[in-house]
């Protein structure tokens, strides 16, 4: 009986802890992100500032789109041709996720597509796969119209996803098998390689069970983003503003006396017909409706100094690794082409022992888990092998950047904020008035055309409203371009000459029934499911 009762006594416990972080998880999801906090963590990525990291252009009173936030969602969306923008940024440029991120352009493919085509047809889960797959070649050929394809270190790369558990390594080629069927164009690159070849041809840890590899990208993330705005700010002076700094405190919907929005900001206020969104993990400060749909979830990332065995470049900075230790959480690593050849590690999700817990519904990222940071900082030989590591590498002269960084292996380490989208697809486009919460303004209140000013009535924008692009879960260098860029058509009224109908995914708009629909009780069985 007493061996009974204590069997009792562990499952109660066993429940009510699980209850208890339950019902903290619920706390953390429902509560405002807040606005971003000052003095974030010092991203590896943001060294040196761009010139335009603290730009703060006269405060216009009035512009035909204000776009939140300075990532590359809304860089995306900006644009200052025949229409007056205003980018509102909480703190420096480009300081968000996307300057702190990994520098991935791996978009998921064999990987969720069987859950995709399962959960939404076969014709929709490819038209996904298409989409981030495009962004490879989009965000290429941004950066090449703007000039800036050598600083923002665009590059194809061999992506390699590593296994370590045979189950994991077993459910991963079925879904390749699945995922070259229906898409053999698209999944040319897939190549298994069983334990012998992996280890040989990567260069990898004796454990390794096997890899799967095909091409993707990677990118500097924060010199692409600040690249654009700084050509942004110089080709439209007159009508392309960036406030850094300034953070939208409040959004005050249409009265009698003001037909549009009002934003308030410490600079002063600012009206505009269309309120453009891109907060991503912060999106629901704004919108109180999103929250529990989009959940803040904070990420740590860290740049380490090569071993000195491994061949530099390692052939690596054409080469981008995907570690899966375990079912739900990865780690990712990219090595950068010029200084030091700095290996890019981030992840660490749930190693930190209580299964990531800590980060959900986190906004902190003035700071790094000690728990993650110290997985991060150890892990690199485990993962190459000690053999293929070697000695730790001396540290070089480091010119101007002396001093800046740390001096032992890992030279920096850094967090930063991602949107997790409870249904795991990101949310596009306008707000149903139940999701903003606020009413619209009048359809007078829309941008003009230069005809209409020349006094023929013809209006250019669709009409007025809140609009969102955000909720990546972790993969925004896949979806955030071409969101922005679908948004901007959709904002201007162009969804038919801008062809959205071939190329975006319509299970990413924002409808009232998607929205009522998506709950983040049901965020882990999908995590699992895939
Ligand atoms: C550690 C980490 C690693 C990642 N690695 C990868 C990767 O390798 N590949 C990949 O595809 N994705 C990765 N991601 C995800 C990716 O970085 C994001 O999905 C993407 O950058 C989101 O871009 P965004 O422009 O929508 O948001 P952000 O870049 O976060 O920009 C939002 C901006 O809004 C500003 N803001 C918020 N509230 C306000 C307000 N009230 N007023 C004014 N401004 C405001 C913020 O300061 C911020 O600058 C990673 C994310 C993190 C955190």
């Amino acid at each position: 009986m007493g061996n009974a009762f204590s069997l009792v006594r562990l499952a109660l416990t066993e429940f009510l802890d699980n209850l208890r972080t339950f019902q903290t998880l619920q706390d953390r999801i429902q509560r405002s992100p807040g606005l971003p906090l000052p003095n974030p963590s010092r991203s590896f990525w943001s060294y040196p500032p761009s010139p335009i990291a603290t730009h703060v252009s006269q405060l216009p009173a009035h512009a035909d789109f204000v776009i939140i936030g300075s990532g590359i969602t809304g860089t995306a969306h900006a644009d200052g041709h025949n229409v007056t923008v205003l980018v509102l940024e909480a703190r420096d440029a480009c300081s968000g996720a996307t300057g702190r991120n990994g520098g991935h352009i791996s978009p998921p493919l064999y990987h969720d597509y069987p859950s995709l085509k399962r959960d939404h047809g076969q014709a929709v889960a490819q038209k996904m796969i298409k989409f981030r797959l495009a962004h490879l070649q989009e965000l290429r050929s941004a950066a090449e119209q703007e000039g800036i394809l050598a600083e923002s270190q665009w590059r194809e790369v061999e992506s390699v996803d590593v296994f370590y558990d045979s189950d994991l390594f077993e459910k991963a080629k079925a879904k390749v098998q699945k995922y070259k069927a229906d898409l053999p164009f698209e999944a040319e690159h897939h190549q298994v390689h069983e334990a012998h070849e992996a280890i040989e041809k990567f260069r990898l840890a004796p454990d390794t069970l096997g890899c799967i590899s095909s091409s993707a990208g990677a990118i500097h993330p924060y010199q692409f983003v600040t690249g654009i705005l700084a050509k942004l700010l110089s080709r439209y002076p007159d009508t392309f503003s960036l406030c850094t700094n300034t953070p939208c405190t409040s959004i005050s919907p249409p009265t009698s006396n003001t037909p549009y929005y009002t934003l308030s900001t410490p600079r002063g206020i600012i009206t505009t017909p269309h309120v453009i969104h891109a907060t991503n993990g912060w999106a629901s400060t704004l919108l109180e409706k999103l929250r529990a749909k989009i959940v803040p979830f904070r990420g740590n990332m860290s740049a380490q100094r090569p071993g000195q065995s491994l061949p530099i470049p390692q052939s690596t900075t054409h080469r981008s690794f995907i570690f899966y230790t375990r079912a739900i959480g990865y780690d990712y690593l990219t090595q950068l082409p010029t200084g030091e050849h700095e290996l890019m590690l981030g992840g660490g999700f749930a190693q930190d022992g209580d299964e990531g817990y800590e980060a959900m519904g986190n906004t902190d990222d003035t700071s790094y888990s000690k728990r993650i940071g110290a997985h991060l900082s150890g892990v690199l030989p485990q993962y190459f092998g000690e053999d293929n590591w070697g000695k730790e590498s001396v540290l070089m002269d480091e010119g101007e950047d002396a001093g800046e960084w740390a001096e032992g292996r890992v030279k920096a380490l850094w967090s930063g904020i991602l949107g997790i989208s409870v249904d795991l697809i990101p949310w596009v486009g306008r707000l149903p008035r139940v999701v903003s919460g606020r009413n619209e303004p009048p359809l007078s209140s829309v941008v003009k055309s230069e005809k209409e000013e020349e006094g023929e009535s013809v209006h250019v924008g669709a009409p007025p409203g809140e609009w969102i692009a955000a909720g990546y879960t972790g993969e925004g260098m896949v979806h955030a371009w071409l969101s922005g860029k679908a948004l901007a058509e959709m904002v201007l009224g162009r969804e038919v000459e801008g062809g959205l109908g071939e190329w975006f995914p319509d299970m990413m708009r924002v409808t009232e029934k998607r929205w009522k629909k998506a709950k983040a009780e049901n965020l882990l069985d999908a995590l699992n499911d895939d």
